[in-house]
């Protein structure tokens, strides 16, 4: 029997791992010191255990810990990143690239600057929601101080071809920036071989705390210097002050550690459970569209002897699945399987359901939209639960299809 509610929802949050928790709570108790208190045993307690975990996330990433800047969380490193380099490189040029289906917060800060007069071109992407290389070059000018491309989407899962755009902002000397958090701990990441000079993440997304993320920040060739945007004390190397969340900096160094400690189990462990969900969908139901990249078959991938290889060969991320079911409202579908925590292509915020920006962007129509759900897998889901899962979905899609039919034929 699956354990209910089972939570398929890893792309908006995920639990904290036991063992993150263990490693944090010295930190919530008696090692409550100020990591910039310089004077005594607490204070050196404290940046000690920062250290270690600014080195462990350095190591998930393949940056070098002098690389890498603690925040509140993905949103502020986003915000840090653009608005910071805006900021520090404006004599340059008030050129930035970013394309049409990053996260909101990307889109957001863009959109804030274009305010402050920055000129900001908005790419649009592929069937499969990627950015074309070629689409990036074609847009830079002589004014480009920026790109930002995400490295996997938060929705369809596609991975864009991060290491061939790195190229080009290399060759043209052109800050990268990659909203890397749905990547970190799923695919491989090194930001050398990626050619990043500036990547953000999230501690909640790979089952660390909330609140906590990191921006990585070139030191050298080249070295970048984005202007504070919180400005104080002049921590993390004038970048962004304000005391450092300690039990947070520490959960995140241990998450990111057993990140890179367990991939391959992670890795394997998420891809079969979703082809698994995919193939139960194939086989027992009609009338459905895949959103977003192929889905890697296990046979493409076998070939390449560890998980960081075949990881860095995917389109798509090992943990998603976004599908839309035609003549059903994901919504109805959500409404039947209360029992199931997974989410819709749509935004439910408001009376009517908007479709996403992402779908929108990948060319999906509004009708496709309103029946898309996202399933999001991690490390805790066991094959029994996406057994449970599948049986429901089927039961429960061919379900509302035969009322649905009774509603148009009485
Ligand atoms: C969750 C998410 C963010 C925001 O991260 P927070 O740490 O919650 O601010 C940014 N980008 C992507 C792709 C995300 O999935």
């Amino acid at each position: 029997m699956s354990h209910l509610p089972i939570y398929l929802d890893h792309h908006a949050t995920t639990p904290l791992d036991a063992r993150v928790l263990d490693a944090m709570m010295p930190y919530l108790t008696d090692r409550f010191g100020n990591a910039a208190s310089r004077n005594h045993v607490f204070g050196w307690q404290a940046e000690e255990a920062v250290e270690l975990a600014r080195a462990e996330v350095a190591m998930l990433i393949g940056a070098d810990k002098k690389e890498i800047i603690f925040t509140s969380g993905a949103t502020e490193s986003i915000n840090l990143a653009l608005k910071g380099v805006a900021e520090a490189y404006v004599s340059k040029g008030n050129h930035i690239i970013t394309n049409a289906a990053e996260h909101r917060c990307v889109l957001d800060t863009c959109n804030h600057l274009k305010k402050l007069g920055f000129d900001i071109t908005i790419l649009s992407v592929r069937k499969d929601g990627t950015v074309d290389p070629d689409d990036v070059r074609k847009a830079i000018t002589d004014k480009t101080i920026l790109i930002s491309i995400m490295m996997a989407n938060n929705e369809i899962g596609s991975i864009n071809p991060i290491q061939k755009i790195g190229e080009v902002a290399r060759e043209k000397n052109i800050f990268f920036h990659s909203d890397i958090v749905q990547a970190a701990g799923k695919i491989s990441v090194d930001v050398n071989d990626l050619n990043l000079d500036l990547a953000s993440i999230s501690a909640h997304k790979f089952h660390g705390p909330k609140g906590v993320g990191a921006l990585f920040v070139r030191q050298k060739n080249p070295r970048i210097k984005p202007i504070a945007q919180m400005d104080g004390g002049g921590h993390e190397k004038e970048m962004r002050s304000g005391t450092l969340n300690v039990p947070g900096i520490v959960g995140l160094g241990k998450a990111a550690f057993l990140c890179k400690s367990e991939f391959d189990s992670d890795f394997w462990h998420d891809f079969n459970l979703r082809n698994k969900l995919y193939e139960t969908i194939v086989k027992q139901l009609d009338q459905f569209h895949l959103n977003g990249a192929e889905i890697d078959s296990a046979d493409m991938i076998k070939k390449f002897n560890s998980a960081e290889e075949a990881s860095k060969h995917i389109r798509r991320l090992p943990n998603n699945l976004n599908i839309s079911f035609e003549q059903t409202k994901s919504e109805s579908i959500m409404i039947a399987m209360k029992e199931v925590a997974m989410s819709s292509g749509s935004a439910c915020t408001s009376a009517l359901p908007e479709p996403s920006h992402v779908l929108r962007a990948v060319g999906i129509s509004d009708e496709l939209a309103k029946g898309s759900l996202r399933f999001g897998i991690g490390r805790t889901n066991t094959p029994e639960e996406i057994d449970y899962v599948g049986r429901r979905l089927v039961e429960v899609v061919k379900k509302l299809r035969s009322e649905s039919l009774h509603v148009h034929s009485s």
